[in-house]
């Protein structure tokens, strides 16, 4: 028998709707119109497809990225009857972000355009499905007192920090040493060039970057993926979610991504957590979490996988990992420093403006030239993702080919 909820549906914003994650949220939402009623929708491009989720699901609010796409979207808005009121820029993202009528922010929007409205849902208290690792990576020290001053309940998305919360201890915010964890173990696929040469994945070029075997994702993430960068911001965010030092977070390769990652206790337990390759799990977990809801996923079927395997990453082939495990232990401004190199060295590579190369080549030109800050305000974080962007356009004006 199912309990009937007698409690009002709670309102969600989800920031980037339009992409992969925030298509995933809708689908989960729309699975439980009893418990979720959709507050805002925000999207950056594909407005067309920001229009029709309006019209499946009924924001109060929707946010687009300046005044014309606004009138537009209003005006067709309106022609089919629907009161929605459309919001604009960061301003806008901030305000359905932090509105008190809003309970549950998804943060998915990608790299560091997420920072100031994923903060503002922190800083308003709310529970913030973390989706959004470089907003974290940037600006983890800043972040996570946000967290505890503010009292916003902050949910991973990222599958693999997902599965290490579900392994966790109610009680790891005591310290990771003090309820016995030894190791964080984070899992990685290894990405389209797990078996690749250096070589080969020097020529590598955007589509085959994007073609990961197990996830379907935004373009940014599959080419991170691709490099492991993804897996070394995942280290980052890994340290800053569990307090932990980096020499306690081991990424293991393991192709099948069917373990999503796992802790390993002082006792000999490793705890693990399984599941198909389907981001609507760890949102419904997120979600509804401690309580557990449908997600839509398939359920697991150990026959038909048969086999898991496990191997070590290999740095030479995927320095990205080195340079994020640098970036860790250096803290302060160094990793949104690598965060920033990042995101322009990935747009350049899928612009077809460098190749896959000088990912790691740049991001490592950018640690070499800039100073380590501290990063203890907003203001000295987005002055370090600044230069960083600045010294990362120089080098590829002088060296990309
Ligand atoms: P995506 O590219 O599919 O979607 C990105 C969203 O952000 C879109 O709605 C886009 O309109 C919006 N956006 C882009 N630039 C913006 C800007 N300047 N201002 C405001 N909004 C902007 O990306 P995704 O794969 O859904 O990933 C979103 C985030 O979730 C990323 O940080 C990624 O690392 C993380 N994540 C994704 C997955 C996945 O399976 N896709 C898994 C784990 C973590
Ligand atoms: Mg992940």
């Amino acid at each position: 028998m199912s309990a009937v909820n007698t409690l009002e549906p709670r309102p969600v914003t989800v920031l980037g709707a339009t992409g992969s994650i925030g298509q995933s949220t809708l689908d989960v939402l729309a699975r439980h119109p009893q418990d979720y009623q959709v507050f805002a929708l925000t999207g950056f491009s594909r407005l067309e497809l920001l229009q029709r989720q309006c019209l499946q699901h009924r924001p109060r609010y929707a946010v687009v990225p300046d005044e014309a796409a606004a009138s537009a979207l209003r005006e067709a808005l309106r022609a089919a009857g629907l009161a929605t009121e459309v919001l604009s820029g960061e301003q806008g993202l901030c305000a359905v972000a932090s509105h008190p009528d809003c309970a549950i922010v998804m943060a998915a929007i990608v790299g560091a355009a997420g920072l100031t409205s994923t903060l503002a849902a922190v800083e308003a208290g709310k529970r913030v499905l973390l989706a959004n690792k470089e907003a974290l990576v940037m600006s983890g020290a800043l972040f996570m007192q946000a967290v505890e001053r503010s009292g916003a309940e902050l949910l991973p998305i990222d599958s693999e920090h997902n599965a290490i919360f579900q392994c966790m201890p109610g009680d790891y915010a005591r310290g990771l040493q003090r309820v016995g964890v030894r190791r964080v173990l984070l899992t990685a696929s290894g990405g389209p060039f797990r078996d690749w040469s250096l070589e080969q994945i020097a020529r590598a070029t955007p589509e085959q970057a994007c073609r990961h075997p197990n996830w379907s994702m935004g373009r940014k993430i599959s080419v991170d993926s691709a490099s492991m960068m993804n897996k070394g911001l995942e280290l980052i965010e890994a340290c800053w979610l569990f307090d932990a030092p980096p020499a306690r977070v081991e990424v293991v390769v393991h192709p099948q991504s069917v373990i999503h990652s796992l802790v390993d206790y002082i006792d000999g337990s490793v705890l693990a957590q399984l599941g198909n390759p389907d981001m609507r799990t760890p949102i419904a977990h997120a979600l509804a979490w401690p309580r557990r809801i449908d997600s839509g996923v398939e359920p697991l079927d150990l026959f038909a996988i048969a086999r898991l395997e496990f191997e070590a990453p290999d740095l030479q082939r995927f320095p990205c990992l080195a340079l994020a495990r640098q970036a860790a232990e250096a803290g302060g401004t160094v990793p949104a420093l690598l965060n920033a190199a990042n995101e322009v060295a990935v747009e350049a590579f899928l612009d077809g403006r460098s190749g896959f190369a000088d990912i790691p080549r740049l991001i490592a030109a950018v640690l070499e030239q800039l100073p380590r800050d501290d990063a203890g305000s907003l203001e000295q974080v987005l002055e370090a993702d600044r230069q960083a962007r600045l010294a990362a356009q120089a080098w590829l004006q002088q060296y990309a080919h």
